[in-house]
């Protein structure tokens, strides 16, 4: 069975997590410290907090803008539960934004739309969350200009873009957000088992989400408000939660992240294979403009609309031949949960139509070219008899 993603583990990778196993620190210490430190060293950030995943990264970035209850971030359809469920956990009011046709990111055209209705009635957002997906970038410049004629803030789910660029910067740097989410779960470009982090360059936000990382406590000394009665004392400001990674987990990510170049290109390379193979095959694929360079966390294949009929037989005949394709994503607005809330069919058609139609192929540093090419083969039977 091929999956559409998978790790890529090494000996240096098993033998960085047994150094840790052996020493003194298991849970948060210098490696998780390391790591964030390399981070931001890599993607060209300011400020680094790692976490147990990115679920609660979205979650911490969220939390650190602060807003009040009646106060709303909007989202994407596209995407993974938690890019939508860490703005109602923040406990924030939300609402989405239909997808682009053609990157299958958030329509910056339906955004705008939106944006100026909203503001008649005087119900703008505070906050907007991105998710890049598979590793295309939306366009931060043009998401930049609205943020700054709308007045909301940008979150980046960037949890399938490590290591990917616009403009020439790397994902990550904050340029054009205010705050960045990456996830390192086992599919993803880099792993550390489970885990995440946020970048940021805002030096409120960065202390905010340190604290509730922490269940809200902080050790160090010049941030205590109360006096320091002596050296056991420790001092809560905030609410948190435990959302802190490991030291195991961050020196597997820490050995990770030095071939994360080689894994982007490696995606890179298989992504290249298929575009050159399933074209003239009634199928789209993203199309990534020379101003980016997409990590290809995912490549997607989605049928022209006259093939809709056809999407299950196609999805039951990769599972049966073998090849472990999954659909990224279910509208969140449709899931029983969300409907519950008011969203309901044909609220944004764009994503539905792109979930009825789109499956995500193998992709990722240890597929052999043998296994690229079954996957291009079998691919291409279906079509040769339908
Ligand atoms: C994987 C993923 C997440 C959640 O990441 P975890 O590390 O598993 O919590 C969030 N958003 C998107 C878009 C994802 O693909």
């Amino acid at each position: 069975m091929i999956r559409y993603s998978k790790q890529s583990i090494n000996n240096k990778d098993i033998s960085e997590v047994v150094k840790v196993l052996r020493s003194d620190f298991l849970t948060q210490g210098p490696k998780v410290i390391d790591f964030e430190k390399q981070i931001n060293k890599y993607v060209g950030s300011k400020y680094c907090v790692a976490v147990n995943s990115a679920s609660s990264g979205l979650y911490l970035a969220c939390k650190a803008l602060g807003l009040r209850s009646k106060d709303s971030i909007w989202t994407v359809p596209n995407s993974f539960a938690a890019t939508a469920n860490c703005i109602l956990n923040s406990g924030y009011k939300i609402d989405f934004v239909d997808i682009d046709n053609y990157t299958w990111n958030i329509s910056l055209k339906k955004l705008e739309e939106k944006l100026i209705i909203s503001k008649k009635k005087n119900n703008l957002p505070k906050a907007i969350i991105v998710v890049h997906l598979g590793g295309l970038p939306v366009d931060p410049k043009q998401l930049k200009y609205l943020s700054k004629k709308f007045k909301f803030k940008i979150i980046e789910d960037a949890a399938h873009s490590i290591g990917s660029k616009y403009y020439k910067k790397n994902v990550g740097s904050c340029k054009w957000s205010d705050m960045c989410v990456f996830s390192f779960h086992p599919v993803k470009i880099i792993t550390s088992g489970e885990g995440g982090c946020v970048t940021t360059n805002n030096t409120i936000y960065y202390k905010k989400m340190m604290l509730i990382r922490n269940n809200g406590i902080t050790n160090k000394a010049k941030e205590f408000k109360n006096k320091k009665p002596g050296p056991w004392y420790y001092e809560q400001q905030s609410l948190g939660f435990n959302f802190r990674m490991t030291d195991i987990q961050a020196s597997l990510g820490l050995s990770q992240l030095r071939r994360i170049n080689y894994f982007v290109k490696r995606r890179n390379n298989i992504a290249n294979i298929y575009k050159k193979t399933l074209i003239n095959l009634p199928l789209k694929v993203q199309k990534v403009d020379n101003k980016y360079l997409s990590s290809y966390h995912l490549f997607i294949i989605r049928l022209v609309d006259s093939y809709k009929d056809k999407y299950l037989s196609f999805f039951n005949y990769m599972r049966k031949n073998k090849i472990f394709v999954n659909l990224h994503y279910l509208p969140i607005h449709l899931h029983p949960y969300y409907k519950k809330l008011g969203f309901k069919k044909n609220d944004f058609p764009n994503a539905e139509l792109y979930s009825s139609l789109a499956l995500s192929i193998p992709v990722y540093p240890d597929l052999t070219s043998l296994e690229t090419n079954r996957v291009v083969r079998i691919i291409k039977n279906f079509f040769k008899y339908k």
